[in-house]
């Protein structure tokens, strides 16, 4: 029996494979490469000493989602693929619903039909909208300010209703804060397409000189520097914490922050970056961009009640490890 991991060739997919197989799972991949390359296969399977059955389908369709179900057993889902650019999801909000909804329902529908009952999904802290924080799972939720966050706060909703429906379905939802950094020995990592528009790739590349400086989004937040907080955490964290997850699994609906509780603002995290790797970050402050917040930090309490995880990498091996990985695989 194995694990299907839907976008294991993607940034958190692929660290989750190798946090899967070091703790003896056994995994099947599948991925449409939309925002992935066919070299992250190798790279895993260098990583881990393992052949990984590969299935290069779109998850949305539900014939060879069927076809790969009969090919294989499967003993649970981890369903990381979709897409995830916030801005983008404004411009082309359908193409958005489209993929996060019909991916979700297409595998939650196949995996009734086989009676597999272990599904976690990737959702995001972005479902509180801007909540107070720190954000806990029991907070009810304000509408998110874009189709992306919409997309999760659906799905969210579509799984509940399953397991209404289908009490011995076993649903983890999981609310990742900002996953950030690499596999240390840098065979693996974030690699976005075009000009980043998160944080950590947009720094990695001003650091090789292929971007010239970097914005920082707003100075006038109600933060301590002016800058807005956010909850990075280490991607083999958050890769770990979806090993506790299946591990963790039980009949209902059940919902997990991931992130480390604590929060850094943008002038902390420059200074983090530029103190470990030695590199100078030019940087100019510019006005806000349209729909961040001021504060996202999780209370973290339940995934260490319930899963007995918590992150366990700081802001530093973050910056270490997603540096590392730039060096390594960053073409001029
Ligand atoms: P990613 O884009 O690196 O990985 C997603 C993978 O899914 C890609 O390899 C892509 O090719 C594949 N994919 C997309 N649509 C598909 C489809 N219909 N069929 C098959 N494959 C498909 O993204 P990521 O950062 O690894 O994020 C994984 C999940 O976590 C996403 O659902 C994302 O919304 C969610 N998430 C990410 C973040 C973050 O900051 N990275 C934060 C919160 C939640
Ligand atoms: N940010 C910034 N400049 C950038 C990208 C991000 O100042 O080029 C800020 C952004 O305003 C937020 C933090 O960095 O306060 C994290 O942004 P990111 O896009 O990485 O994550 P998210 O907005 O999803 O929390």
């Amino acid at each position: 029996m194995s694990i299907l991991v839907t976008g294991g060739l993607g940034f958190i997919g692929s660290h989750t494979v190798v946090a899967l197989i070091k703790e003896g799972y056994k995994v099947v991949i599948a991925d449409n490469l939309s925002n992935s390359k066919i070299e992250v296969l190798n790279a895993l399977e260098n990583l881990t000493n393992e052949t990984i059955p590969f299935y290069q389908i779109d998850v949305i369709d539900e014939d060879a989602v069927s076809r790969l179900f009969e090919n294989q057993k499967f003993s649970g889902v981890i369903h990381f693929a979709g897409y995830k650019a916030v801005g983008e999801s404004v411009n082309e909000p359908l193409k958005y619903y489209r993929n996060n909804l019909l991916s979700t329902i297409t595998l939650a529908n196949i995996c009734q039909k086989k009676g597999v009952k272990k599904f976690i999904f990737s959702s995001s802290a972005t479902v509180y909208g801007s909540n107070r924080v720190p954000f806990d799972e029991t907070m009810q939720l304000l509408p998110t300010t874009n189709p992306y966050g919409e997309t999760k706060a659906m799905c969210e909703r579509i799984l509940g209703d399953l397991v209404q429906a289908n009490g011995d379905f076993e649903v983890a939802l999981l609310r990742y804060f900002n996953p950030i950094g690499a596999h240390p020995s840098g065979g693996i990592g974030e690699a976005p397409n075009g000009i980043p528009n998160n944080l950590m790739p947009f720094i990695t590349q001003v650091a090789t000189g292929k971007l010239k400086e970097l914005q920082v989004f707003g100075d006038d937040y109600p933060t301590p520097d002016g800058t807005g907080v956010r909850d990075y955490i280490h991607v083999m964290d958050l890769a770990e914490g979806h090993v506790a997850a299946l591990e963790n699994s039980k009949p209902g609906v059940h919902i997990y922050n991931l992130g480390t509780g604590k929060g850094t603002s943008v002038l902390e995290f420059i200074e983090t970056f530029e103190r470990v790797n030695k590199i100078k970050i030019p940087y100019k402050v510019v006005p806000r961009r349209v729909g961040d917040v001021a504060y996202s930090y999780a209370d973290v309490s339940k995934a260490k009640r319930e899963l007995n995880w918590t992150a366990k990498r700081n802001l530093e091996h973050m910056c270490r490890d997603a540096w590392n990985f730039e060096k390594l695989n960053s073409k001029d």
